[in-house]
Formats: structure tokens, sequence, C-alpha cells
């Protein structure tokens, strides 16, 4: 389906809400826009007539929402389909029929019962269709392939200097070729190849604006496109991994994105609270020290001064895996830069927790890394939250290095389930 506002006609735009508001407002670096049910939500706000739409398409998004109820679940039975999304018993045997003979919904045995008839346990068959995804960074091309169920099948990690050469983009082609072969999947069932890139940009026009990290300006992401066989998929980093972790959450939760800047969303009711100029979830530039340390905003003081992976990986060659080694090993310098690290890191969360009294998950670059420093990181946050003596509020991310790769790829997941027929 076509966004109203928008010109471009492949699925790198295949528009459900949340790519939409990039494409009619600013792009923004952090923060994140999508809505996992806001396809319909945000037909309405823009004033299409639904009333048209509903009356052919309900039929159809319950089936959507079936499908989603299942991927959610893992596994799941008829009754329980019925019972939470308050859709009638013969609606839902229909549309259950309609996804096991398409393929899509499988069914994976039986649970125990404790009298009567045995209800089938539903899944999603996740071997019906795969997705790539890639992360390219300033050092590091990352490639992920996860199926239907958004299970990574395969990921891998290599080391390349990014330059904005053919050279560069032949090369990238030309592994992600090897990778796919050895997952020994076929061409025909990748749905895409999402693309995570550090750096502002404007889906509408295909443009890489900047990206200050990998020092481009301006980039045609129709040139990269056009050195993959696929259909592409194109987003921000933090977007990209703030998608991987949320997607799927049933509670409100608040991701904290540590890399190399400092953003965020904020998940409430099942969808993102976007703010009124869609400016939401700007954690990076809260402030936290009067006249303290600058940051790239040109503010003073903000959060990203302080606790932006960079403030690491400065230490040590703009290599963040070696600051963490050298961690390990008691490095004197990078034990007291961690130190400071985390003291500025349990400030930011527990403002966070105080303004918004839900789950907070850490991720980024850094929040890969947090595991290991869980009690500390606790120590200094129940030294600042006084309201609580416990922290289990806070959450490490579920992915790695890898979410921004997983996030761009879950995209055609997302796209694929949106559009069932
Ligand atoms: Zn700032």
């Amino acid at each position: 389906m076509m966004h109203a506002n928008c010109k471009i006609s492949n699925l790198a735009h295949a528009c459900l809400g949340y790519l939409c508001k990039f494409s009619i407002n600013t792009p923004r670096v952090t923060g994140v826009l999508y809505s996992y049910k806001g396809y319909t939500n945000d037909f309405i706000k823009m004033g299409v007539n639904m009333d048209k739409i509903q009356n052919t398409d309900k039929k159809r998004m319950n089936k959507v929402r079936v499908a989603r109820f299942i991927l959610r679940q893992g596994e799941t039975t008829k009754q329980e389909i019925a019972g939470s999304l308050g859709i009638s018993m013969p609606t839902v045997l229909q549309n259950v029929k309609e996804l096991v003979d398409s393929k899509l919904v499988i069914e994976t045995g039986e649970y125990q019962s404790t009298g009567g008839r045995k209800p089938k346990a539903l899944a999603i068959n996740g071997q019906l269709k795969y997705a790539v995804g890639l992360d390219i960074t300033k050092n590091h091309i990352s490639y992920v392939l996860i199926d239907l169920t958004g299970r990574i099948v395969k990921k891998e990690r290599n080391r390349k200097n990014f330059e904005n050469t053919l050279a560069y983009y032949e090369e990238m082609n030309d592994k992600m070729q090897e990778f796919i072969d050895s997952c020994k999947v076929k061409q025909s069932k990748i749905l895409g190849v999402g693309l995570s890139i550090p750096g502002i940009i404007d889906l509408e026009h295909k443009n890489l604006i900047d990206s200050h990290i990998l020092q481009v300006h301006n980039l045609d992401l129709d040139i990269v496109s056009s050195f993959i066989p696929y259909e592409t998929y194109f987003e921000n980093d933090a977007n990209s991994a703030a998608f991987a972790e949320i997607s799927g959450e049933t509670k409100n939760v608040i991701f904290l994105s540590l890399s190399n800047t400092v953003g965020g969303s904020i998940y409430m009711n099942q969808e993102i609270y976007k703010g009124d100029n869609y400016k939401s979830a700007e954690f990076g530039h809260m402030i936290i020290e009067t006249n303290g340390k600058e940051c790239y905003c040109g503010k003073k003081g903000c959060i990203d001064a302080y606790c932006s992976a960079k403030v690491l990986s400065a230490l040590t060659d703009d290599d963040l895996e070696l600051f963490f080694a050298k961690l390990k090993e008691k490095d004197a310098v990078c034990t007291d830069a961690w130190d400071e690290y985390l003291d500025y890191l349990a400030i930011t969360i527990t403002n966070l927790r105080m303004a918004f009294d839900c789950d907070i998950i850490l991720g980024g670059y850094v929040g890969a890394y947090l595991k290991p420093y869980a009690i500390e990181l606790s120590d200094k946050l129940k030294k600042y939250n006084l309201f609580e003596n416990q922290t289990s509020y806070v959450q490490n991310c579920r992915y790695q290095l890898e979410a921004s790769a997983v996030g761009a790829a879950m995209k055609f997941v997302d796209v694929f389930f949106e559009k069932i027929e």
C-alpha cells in the first residue's frame, strides 16, 4: 500500500506508518517513529476515509492480527487467539485454516490437556521466508539472516573500513552473496535486504543526508542498492536496533541506545510515543551537568557527551572492543573512565525511570557489553534512585552487536505480515 505523500515505489518505501513519518518529516538520527500497529492508525490520522477500506479490509486485517498474535506468542492455540484478540471462534477457525493452507502457520503438536480434546498448538512457519540485514559501520560490516519468526539463522561480522567507493559496495555485495550461499537458503525465499547505516536518512529521496561517523554527505542510496540483487530498505542504525529490541513487546518500555550517539524510543500502550513534533526520546540531549562537557549539538552537559560509546572508545583508538578488553585486564585509565561512565548512565536511567515508571532496555554498542557489569550498575542505581531498592526494571538488550542488522532485516518480516492476503 502506498502512502499518499510518498512518491517512491519499491519496497524500501512500502510505506507502513513508521516509514511515512520519515518521508514527510525531517529525518532524525535518534528516536524511533515506527509503529508496530501503526498501519491503520496513521491512515486514519492522515484523513484517509477508512470506512471504505475497513469494509473490504476488515477480514484481511483480522487475519493479519491472528498471524501477528501467533508470531508474538511463539506457540499458541485457537482458544487463546479467540480469547486474547476478542475474535469469535468461527472467525479464528477460518483465519487459521487459511493461514495453514498458505503454509504461513503450522500445527506443531498438541498441548497437554487435563481432559477432553487436546487443542493443537500453532506456530509460524519460520522457514517459509527469510530476510537479510546488513549493518554498515565505520570499521565493520555485519551480516545476519533471520527467518519469519525473527530468529537469527546465521550472523557474521567482518572488519572492513568504510569507504564511499564502488569497490567497497561491490565487495560488500560479494561478501553478502557468499554469506547467503553459506546459509543454504534459496534466493526466492529471501524477502529483501535491509541496510542499517549510522546517519540521517531521507527515505523519500533515498538519500543519506549526513553521516558524521562515515564522513559522507548526500550519498545517493540508489547507488548502493544497484549493487544488491534484492529489494532493499535503508534505516538509521539506532532506529533499526530499537526495532529489533522492541517489536513483540507487550509492556511499556523505554529503549536507551548507547551507540556513538545516545538516543532511544518510548514504547507505550503498544505503540511508539512520537511526540507532537516527532522529536520524542532525544535522551542524548537531556542536560545532566550545568556548564558540562560540550555536546556535538552545541549545548553543554548533554547526556551524549557522557554516555556515548565514543567517550570510551576515544581512549582506545576508536576501538570499543579493545576498551572492554583493557577494562577486563583492569587497565587503570579504562577502569576510571568506566566508573565515571556508569555513574552518568545510572543518573540517566534513574531520570528515565522517574519520568516513565517502566522497564528500560539498554542497547546500542555499549549495551552489548553491559551484562558483566550489571551488579556495579545496580549499586549505582540504588545510590541515585531512593524510591526503589531493586533494579530489575533495567534490562539488557536481546541482541548484541547485531541488533541494527536484525532490525533492518525485520522490516521485511514486518511488511510481509502486514501484507498477508
Ligand atoms: Zn546535545
